[in-house]
């Protein structure tokens, strides 16, 4: 999608509600950044994040000229690919999974071994196999937590996704995606925070069987790697 493809009635409200968003977002951050090296509190910057990232989502939709983005809950094509999830996602997946009690992390755990030992050194070229996470309908079992990977994944076009898997940058939106992206990288980085990417179910995994994986995060390690 090109940026001509927006409505030009609404591009002044757009670029306001983009800015009162940016501020809120970036306000937020201010007030927790600096608060205590916990995932707690990463976790936080991160929820904040993903939100400004949803919000631009819901500020840039409705002003589209004639196009609409076609994803929906069920089609998952897009699942079927290699996804990366940073090192603090992973850890924050896995929290999520850990809070769901021993039976269903037990199930979970076996499910991501088994993605895990399929991703082994695969590239994303030869990688085609439904994420762990996708239920039966196609739908996110941890839509909440999912990554950002997931979250800038956007089709006009469900055949493309389904025949040609490709990852549509969408103008503005895709701007200010690889943004809100960049300054999570930054934000982190500047702490030393490891924020290289991995596999989602070799990382998600290792997070969950290692205890010391957030530690060695802290430490400003790569528990991931
Ligand atoms: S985490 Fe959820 S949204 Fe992401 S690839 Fe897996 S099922 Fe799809």
């Amino acid at each position: 999608m090109e940026d001509s493809i927006l409505k030009e009635a609404t591009k002044e409200q757009m670029v306001a509600d983009i800015n009162a968003a940016l501020e809120g977002a970036f306000e937020q951050i201010h007030a927790l950044h600096g608060a205590g090296s916990t995932l707690a509190n990463k976790v936080e910057i991160m929820e904040v994040l993903y939100a400004l990232n949803d919000r631009f989502l819901d500020i840039v939709r409705p002003c589209l000229d004639g196009v609409a983005l076609q994803c929906r809950k069920g089609c998952a094509h897009c699942c079927e690919f290699r996804v990366e999830a940073l090192p603090v996602e992973a850890l924050r997946i896995a929290a999520h999974l850990g809070r769901q009690g021993d039976e269903p992390l037990a199930e979970w755990t076996r499910s991501l071994e088994a993605q895990a030992s399929y991703a082994r050194g695969r590239s994303e070229k030869d990688y085609q196999r439904k994420c762990t996470f996708m239920d039966q309908e196609g739908a996110c079992r941890i839509y909440e937590v999912r990554p950002f990977k997931c979250r800038v994944y956007h089709s006009l076009d469900e055949e493309s996704c389904r025949v040609h898997r490709k990852n549509y940058k969408i103008g503005l939106l895709g701007q200010l995606e690889s943004m809100v992206v960049q300054s999570v990288v930054e934000l982190f980085g500047q702490a030393g925070l490891s924020m290289v990417p991995g596999e989602l179910s070799q990382s998600v995994l290792k997070a969950l069987k290692d205890p010391g994986a957030e530690a060695v995060w802290f430490a400003r390690g790569n528990p991931f790697r």
